[in-house]
Protein backbone atom coordinates (compact mmCIF):
# COMPACT_ATOMS: atom_id res chain seq x y z
CA UNK A 1 0.00 0.00 0.00
CA UNK A 2 1.52 2.95 -1.08
CA UNK A 3 1.73 6.22 1.32
CA UNK A 4 -0.82 8.72 1.03
CA UNK A 5 0.71 12.10 1.12
CA UNK A 6 0.61 15.96 -0.03
CA UNK A 7 3.04 17.44 -2.05
CA UNK A 8 4.10 21.31 -1.55
CA UNK A 9 6.50 23.06 -3.68
CA UNK A 10 7.23 27.01 -4.05
CA UNK A 11 10.23 29.08 -5.08
CA UNK A 12 10.10 30.58 -1.45
CA UNK A 13 10.31 27.86 1.17
CA UNK A 14 11.64 29.15 4.57
CA UNK A 15 13.26 25.90 5.45
CA UNK A 16 14.37 25.54 8.76
CA UNK A 17 17.94 27.19 9.45
CA UNK A 18 17.71 29.26 6.50
CA UNK A 19 17.27 33.22 6.89
CA UNK A 20 15.65 33.56 3.41
CA UNK A 21 13.25 31.67 1.54
CA UNK A 22 14.74 29.14 -1.07
CA UNK A 23 13.43 26.77 -3.75
CA UNK A 24 11.87 23.77 -2.21
CA UNK A 25 9.59 20.72 -2.20
CA UNK A 26 8.16 19.29 1.09
CA UNK A 27 6.46 15.61 1.04
CA UNK A 28 3.83 15.40 4.12
CA UNK A 29 2.25 12.11 5.24
CA UNK A 30 -1.37 12.97 5.13
CA UNK A 31 -1.75 9.84 7.72
CA UNK A 32 0.49 11.48 10.49
CA UNK A 33 0.85 14.70 9.20
CA UNK A 34 4.66 15.02 9.14
CA UNK A 35 6.61 16.10 6.57
CA UNK A 36 8.95 13.32 5.32
CA UNK A 37 10.75 14.41 2.89
CA UNK A 38 12.48 17.93 2.24
CA UNK A 39 13.91 18.65 -1.42
CA UNK A 40 16.00 21.38 -2.23
CA UNK A 41 14.64 22.51 -5.98
CA UNK A 42 10.82 22.94 -7.19
CA UNK A 43 9.75 20.08 -8.50
CA UNK A 44 7.55 19.71 -11.30
CA UNK A 45 3.83 17.70 -11.35
CA UNK A 46 5.93 15.06 -13.60
CA UNK A 47 8.19 13.89 -10.86
CA UNK A 48 4.99 12.64 -8.93
CA UNK A 49 2.65 10.79 -11.66
CA UNK A 50 0.72 8.48 -9.69
CA UNK A 51 -0.35 12.02 -7.08
CA UNK A 52 -4.20 12.78 -7.16
CA UNK A 53 -4.38 16.78 -8.47
CA UNK A 54 -5.89 17.31 -4.67
CA UNK A 55 -2.85 16.28 -2.79
CA UNK A 56 -0.33 18.61 -5.34
CA UNK A 57 0.02 22.34 -3.97
CA UNK A 58 1.78 24.55 -6.40
CA UNK A 59 2.29 27.74 -4.29
CA UNK A 60 4.29 29.56 -7.42
CA UNK A 61 6.67 32.65 -6.03
CA UNK A 62 4.30 32.45 -3.24
CA UNK A 63 6.31 32.02 0.31
CA UNK A 64 5.90 29.03 2.34
CA UNK A 65 6.57 29.40 6.16
CA UNK A 66 6.54 27.70 9.19
CA UNK A 67 3.01 28.37 11.02
CA UNK A 68 3.16 30.74 13.79
CA UNK A 69 3.07 29.85 17.37
CA UNK A 70 1.57 32.20 19.58
CA UNK A 71 2.77 31.18 23.21
CA UNK A 72 0.30 34.16 24.89
CA UNK A 73 -2.97 34.24 24.08
CA UNK A 74 -5.82 34.72 26.34
CA UNK A 75 -9.22 32.69 24.90
CA UNK A 76 -10.87 32.68 28.44
CA UNK A 77 -12.82 29.14 27.84
CA UNK A 78 -14.46 27.98 29.83
CA UNK A 79 -15.44 31.09 32.29
CA UNK A 80 -15.55 34.27 29.92
CA UNK A 81 -16.30 32.73 26.53
CA UNK A 82 -18.05 36.38 25.70
CA UNK A 83 -14.74 37.54 25.54
CA UNK A 84 -12.99 34.95 23.20
CA UNK A 85 -13.23 31.50 23.31
CA UNK A 86 -11.68 28.58 21.51
CA UNK A 87 -13.62 28.41 18.24
CA UNK A 88 -13.21 32.15 17.05
CA UNK A 89 -10.01 32.59 18.61
CA UNK A 90 -8.22 29.38 16.86
CA UNK A 91 -10.31 30.44 13.48
CA UNK A 92 -8.40 34.04 13.82
CA UNK A 93 -5.30 32.39 14.38
CA UNK A 94 -5.59 30.20 11.22
CA UNK A 95 -6.49 33.38 9.40
CA UNK A 96 -3.33 34.88 10.11
CA UNK A 97 -1.55 31.66 9.80
CA UNK A 98 -0.65 30.63 13.62
CA UNK A 99 -1.09 27.49 13.84
CA UNK A 100 -0.25 26.82 17.55
CA UNK A 101 -1.50 28.97 19.71
CA UNK A 102 -0.14 28.67 24.15
CA UNK A 103 -3.33 29.80 26.07
CA UNK A 104 -2.37 31.88 28.71
CA UNK A 105 -4.46 31.09 31.91
CA UNK A 106 -4.56 34.88 33.74
CA UNK A 107 -2.37 34.19 36.36
CA UNK A 108 1.28 34.36 37.29
CA UNK A 109 4.95 33.18 35.83
CA UNK A 110 6.64 32.26 38.27
CA UNK A 111 3.69 30.21 40.07
CA UNK A 112 3.15 32.00 43.98
CA UNK A 113 4.62 28.93 45.77
CA UNK A 114 7.64 30.65 47.61
CA UNK A 115 7.88 33.91 49.40
CA UNK A 116 9.92 35.39 46.43
CA UNK A 117 7.62 34.23 43.80
CA UNK A 118 4.81 36.04 46.08
CA UNK A 119 6.92 39.07 46.06
CA UNK A 120 7.32 39.15 42.52
CA UNK A 121 3.34 38.81 42.12
CA UNK A 122 2.56 41.67 44.82
CA UNK A 123 5.39 43.97 42.82
CA UNK A 124 3.67 42.75 39.67
CA UNK A 125 0.11 43.78 41.53
CA UNK A 126 0.95 46.83 42.40
CA UNK A 127 1.59 47.49 38.33
CA UNK A 128 -1.73 47.03 38.44
CA UNK A 129 -3.26 48.61 41.17
CA UNK A 130 -1.38 51.32 42.49
CA UNK A 131 -1.29 52.94 39.41
CA UNK A 132 -4.00 55.83 39.68
CA UNK A 133 -4.36 59.04 37.33
CA UNK A 134 -3.13 62.31 38.84
CA UNK A 135 -5.97 64.06 40.32
CA UNK A 136 -7.16 65.94 37.42
CA UNK A 137 -6.13 64.00 34.96
CA UNK A 138 -8.26 63.59 32.07
CA UNK A 139 -9.27 59.88 32.11
CA UNK A 140 -9.56 60.15 28.38
CA UNK A 141 -6.26 60.88 27.60
CA UNK A 142 -3.64 58.56 26.19
CA UNK A 143 -1.10 60.49 27.92
CA UNK A 144 -2.88 60.17 31.26
CA UNK A 145 -2.87 56.52 31.39
CA UNK A 146 0.96 56.24 30.18
CA UNK A 147 1.94 58.64 32.64
CA UNK A 148 0.17 56.12 35.45
CA UNK A 149 2.45 53.15 34.31
CA UNK A 150 5.96 55.05 34.62
CA UNK A 151 8.92 52.50 32.65
CA UNK A 152 10.46 52.77 36.13
CA UNK A 153 7.84 49.79 37.69
CA UNK A 154 8.47 47.38 34.91
CA UNK A 155 12.10 47.76 35.18
CA UNK A 156 11.69 47.26 38.83
CA UNK A 157 10.03 44.50 38.52
CA UNK A 158 12.46 42.82 36.21
CA UNK A 159 15.42 44.13 38.68
CA UNK A 160 13.52 41.94 41.34
CA UNK A 161 13.20 38.80 39.01
CA UNK A 162 16.83 39.12 37.96
CA UNK A 163 17.79 39.29 41.79
CA UNK A 164 16.02 36.25 42.62
CA UNK A 165 17.06 34.51 39.65
CA UNK A 166 21.28 34.98 40.79
CA UNK A 167 20.34 33.81 44.21
CA UNK A 168 18.48 30.75 42.36
CA UNK A 169 20.43 30.17 39.21
CA UNK A 170 18.81 27.07 38.22
CA UNK A 171 15.44 28.41 38.14
CA UNK A 172 13.94 29.56 34.56
CA UNK A 173 12.21 32.83 34.49
CA UNK A 174 10.67 34.27 31.74
CA UNK A 175 9.69 38.20 31.63
CA UNK A 176 6.28 38.20 29.96
CA UNK A 177 5.26 41.10 27.58
CA UNK A 178 8.34 43.60 28.06
CA UNK A 179 7.35 47.13 26.81
CA UNK A 180 10.24 49.58 28.92
CA UNK A 181 13.50 49.86 27.21
CA UNK A 182 15.04 51.24 30.39
CA UNK A 183 14.71 47.34 31.34
CA UNK A 184 16.87 46.37 28.48
CA UNK A 185 20.57 47.08 29.96
CA UNK A 186 19.94 45.01 33.37
CA UNK A 187 18.22 42.01 31.18
CA UNK A 188 21.42 42.38 28.89
CA UNK A 189 23.99 42.42 31.51
CA UNK A 190 21.75 39.25 33.15
CA UNK A 191 21.85 37.37 30.33
CA UNK A 192 25.59 38.06 29.18
CA UNK A 193 26.15 36.50 32.81
CA UNK A 194 24.11 32.96 32.43
CA UNK A 195 21.18 33.77 33.27
CA UNK A 196 18.58 31.50 32.30
CA UNK A 197 16.61 33.92 31.79
CA UNK A 198 13.93 34.55 28.42
CA UNK A 199 11.94 37.29 27.03
CA UNK A 200 9.13 38.45 25.13
CA UNK A 201 7.71 41.48 23.77
CA UNK A 202 4.44 42.46 21.78
CA UNK A 203 3.42 42.96 18.05
CA UNK A 204 1.89 45.97 19.25
CA UNK A 205 4.89 47.51 21.55
CA UNK A 206 6.97 46.87 18.14
CA UNK A 207 4.25 48.31 16.12
CA UNK A 208 1.93 51.25 17.41
CA UNK A 209 3.82 54.59 19.51
CA UNK A 210 2.01 56.68 22.03
CA UNK A 211 2.61 59.56 19.61
CA UNK A 212 -0.12 58.38 16.81
CA UNK A 213 -2.83 56.57 19.60
CA UNK A 214 -5.41 58.89 19.91
CA UNK A 215 -6.98 60.17 22.65
CA UNK A 216 -10.62 58.85 24.16
CA UNK A 217 -9.85 55.53 22.44
CA UNK A 218 -9.22 52.57 25.18
CA UNK A 219 -8.82 49.83 22.00
CA UNK A 220 -5.02 50.93 22.23
CA UNK A 221 -4.86 50.43 26.23
CA UNK A 222 -2.75 47.73 26.64
CA UNK A 223 -0.73 46.91 30.17
CA UNK A 224 2.35 47.81 30.32
CA UNK A 225 1.50 50.47 28.01
CA UNK A 226 2.33 51.54 24.36
CA UNK A 227 4.95 53.90 25.08
CA UNK A 228 7.53 56.38 22.56
CA UNK A 229 9.04 56.02 19.50
CA UNK A 230 12.55 55.83 21.12
CA UNK A 231 11.24 53.18 23.22
CA UNK A 232 10.21 51.42 20.39
CA UNK A 233 13.13 51.64 18.63
CA UNK A 234 15.18 50.52 21.53
CA UNK A 235 13.26 46.99 21.28
CA UNK A 236 13.69 46.44 17.83
CA UNK A 237 17.27 47.12 18.54
CA UNK A 238 17.07 44.49 21.58
CA UNK A 239 15.09 41.99 19.40
CA UNK A 240 18.23 42.12 16.57
CA UNK A 241 20.42 41.44 19.22
CA UNK A 242 19.23 38.82 21.36
CA UNK A 243 18.51 40.20 24.08
CA UNK A 244 14.49 40.08 23.69
CA UNK A 245 13.86 36.11 22.29
CA UNK A 246 10.26 36.79 20.90
CA UNK A 247 7.33 38.15 20.12
CA UNK A 248 3.42 36.91 21.16
CA UNK A 249 0.38 38.42 20.60
CA UNK A 250 -1.02 38.91 24.09
CA UNK A 251 -4.16 38.41 22.26
CA UNK A 252 -6.11 39.70 25.21
CA UNK A 253 -9.91 40.88 23.93
CA UNK A 254 -13.21 41.90 26.00
CA UNK A 255 -16.54 42.57 25.04
CA UNK A 256 -17.05 46.27 23.84
CA UNK A 257 -18.56 47.50 27.32
CA UNK A 258 -15.74 46.56 29.14
CA UNK A 259 -13.40 48.54 27.08
CA UNK A 260 -15.21 51.49 27.62
CA UNK A 261 -15.67 52.74 24.01
CA UNK A 262 -19.49 54.13 25.05
CA UNK A 263 -17.23 56.75 27.23
CA UNK A 264 -13.64 56.42 26.47
CA UNK A 265 -12.26 56.29 29.40
CA UNK A 266 -9.11 55.00 29.07
CA UNK A 267 -8.41 54.95 32.73
CA UNK A 268 -11.53 52.50 33.83
CA UNK A 269 -11.20 50.44 30.21
CA UNK A 270 -10.20 47.11 30.04
CA UNK A 271 -6.13 46.97 29.55
CA UNK A 272 -5.53 44.45 26.95
CA UNK A 273 -5.43 44.30 23.38
CA UNK A 274 -6.88 41.75 20.51
CA UNK A 275 -3.88 41.18 17.90
CA UNK A 276 -4.39 37.22 17.26
CA UNK A 277 -3.95 36.51 13.29
CA UNK A 278 -2.46 39.81 12.61
CA UNK A 279 0.90 39.59 14.21
CA UNK A 280 2.82 38.18 11.08
CA UNK A 281 1.64 40.95 8.97
CA UNK A 282 1.86 43.73 11.15
CA UNK A 283 6.13 42.41 12.18
CA UNK A 284 6.55 42.33 8.09
CA UNK A 285 4.96 45.46 7.46
CA UNK A 286 7.17 47.28 10.20
CA UNK A 287 10.00 45.12 10.11
CA UNK A 288 10.73 45.65 6.55
CA UNK A 289 10.69 49.91 6.77
CA UNK A 290 13.55 48.80 9.40
CA UNK A 291 15.58 46.30 7.11
CA UNK A 292 14.27 43.30 9.21
CA UNK A 293 13.70 39.93 6.89
CA UNK A 294 11.38 37.49 7.46
CA UNK A 295 14.09 34.95 8.63
CA UNK A 296 14.07 36.44 12.09
CA UNK A 297 10.25 37.71 12.09
CA UNK A 298 9.48 33.59 12.30
CA UNK A 299 12.29 32.92 14.08
CA UNK A 300 10.70 35.44 16.94
CA UNK A 301 7.37 34.01 16.50
CA UNK A 302 7.72 30.58 15.55
CA UNK A 303 11.01 29.13 16.26
CA UNK A 304 11.75 30.54 19.70
CA UNK A 305 8.28 30.53 20.73
CA UNK A 306 8.00 26.68 19.98
CA UNK A 307 11.05 26.03 21.89
CA UNK A 308 9.70 28.25 25.02
CA UNK A 309 6.34 26.10 24.79
CA UNK A 310 8.66 23.05 24.38
CA UNK A 311 7.04 22.22 21.50
CA UNK A 312 10.33 22.22 19.40
CA UNK A 313 10.17 18.85 18.41
CA UNK A 314 7.55 19.07 16.50
CA UNK A 315 6.49 22.70 15.73
CA UNK A 316 7.92 25.58 14.68
CA UNK A 317 10.72 24.90 11.43
CA UNK A 318 9.59 23.32 8.11
CA UNK A 319 12.03 20.14 8.11
CA UNK A 320 11.68 16.79 8.10
CA UNK A 321 10.13 14.23 11.30
CA UNK A 322 7.93 18.11 11.99
CA UNK A 323 4.61 18.64 11.88
CA UNK A 324 3.37 19.77 8.90
CA UNK A 325 1.90 23.39 9.79
CA UNK A 326 2.59 25.89 7.15
CA UNK A 327 1.48 28.96 5.84
CA UNK A 328 1.42 29.97 2.10
CA UNK A 329 2.16 33.56 2.30
CA UNK A 330 1.64 36.64 -0.13
CA UNK A 331 4.49 39.00 1.11
CA UNK A 332 3.31 41.92 -1.08
CA UNK A 333 -0.29 42.00 -1.01
CA UNK A 334 -1.60 45.47 0.55
CA UNK A 335 -4.80 44.54 3.20
CA UNK A 336 -6.82 47.18 5.05
CA UNK A 337 -7.68 46.22 8.58
CA UNK A 338 -11.66 45.92 8.65
CA UNK A 339 -14.34 44.27 10.92
CA UNK A 340 -15.17 42.00 8.40
CA UNK A 341 -11.52 40.82 7.95
CA UNK A 342 -11.02 40.22 12.14
CA UNK A 343 -12.36 36.74 12.78
CA UNK A 344 -12.08 37.02 17.23
CA UNK A 345 -15.06 37.00 18.50
CA UNK A 346 -15.20 40.96 19.76
CA UNK A 347 -13.99 43.00 16.97
CA UNK A 348 -12.42 45.85 18.83
CA UNK A 349 -8.76 46.24 17.58
CA UNK A 350 -6.25 49.39 17.75
CA UNK A 351 -5.15 48.46 14.36
CA UNK A 352 -8.62 48.71 12.12
CA UNK A 353 -8.41 51.07 9.36
CA UNK A 354 -4.56 50.57 9.18
CA UNK A 355 -3.23 49.20 5.86
CA UNK A 356 -0.69 46.18 6.39
CA UNK A 357 1.44 44.10 4.31
CA UNK A 358 1.42 40.44 3.66
CA UNK A 359 -1.26 38.14 3.15
CA UNK A 360 -1.79 34.30 4.40
CA UNK A 361 -3.27 32.37 1.65
CA UNK A 362 -4.02 29.13 2.74
CA UNK A 363 -2.59 27.72 6.31
CA UNK A 364 -2.13 24.35 7.22
CA UNK A 365 -1.85 22.51 10.31
CA UNK A 366 -0.32 18.61 10.30
CA UNK A 367 -0.60 18.74 6.51
CA UNK A 368 -4.47 19.39 6.41
CA UNK A 369 -5.53 22.99 5.20
CA UNK A 370 -7.21 25.13 8.14
CA UNK A 371 -7.87 28.35 6.18
CA UNK A 372 -8.32 29.14 2.33
CA UNK A 373 -8.46 33.17 1.62
CA UNK A 374 -10.10 32.29 -1.85
CA UNK A 375 -12.87 30.63 -0.06
CA UNK A 376 -13.09 32.50 3.07
CA UNK A 377 -12.75 29.40 4.84
CA UNK A 378 -15.83 28.42 4.11
CA UNK A 379 -16.76 24.87 3.88
CA UNK A 380 -13.42 23.73 5.68
CA UNK A 381 -13.99 22.08 8.90
CA UNK A 382 -10.36 22.39 10.74
CA UNK A 383 -9.32 20.03 12.71
CA UNK A 384 -7.84 21.11 16.08
CA UNK A 385 -6.12 19.37 18.82
CA UNK A 386 -4.57 20.15 22.05
CA UNK A 387 -1.01 19.48 22.48
ZN1 LIG B 1 -1.36 38.15 28.90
Amino acid sequence: MSLSILVVTSQNVLLSGSIIPSPATLVVDKSSGKIIEVRNARLSRANFPELLDEDWLDAGDKWVLPGLVDAHVHLNEPGRTDWEGFWTGTRAAAVGGVTTVIDMPLNSIPPTTTRENLNIKRTAAQEHTHAEAKPGADPKLYSTFLDSRPEQLETDAISLVIALQKKYPLQRCHIVHLSAASALPAIRAAKAAGARLTVETCFHYLVLASSGIPDAQPQYKCCPPIRDAANRDALWDALMDGTIDCVVSDHSPCVAELKRLQDGDIMKAWGGISTLGLGLSLLWTEGRKRGVGIGDIVRWTSEVTARHASVDDRKGAIKVGWDADFVIWDPEAEVKVTKDNLYFKNKLSPYEGLTIYGKVEKTYVRGRIAWDASINGEGLNPEGRLI
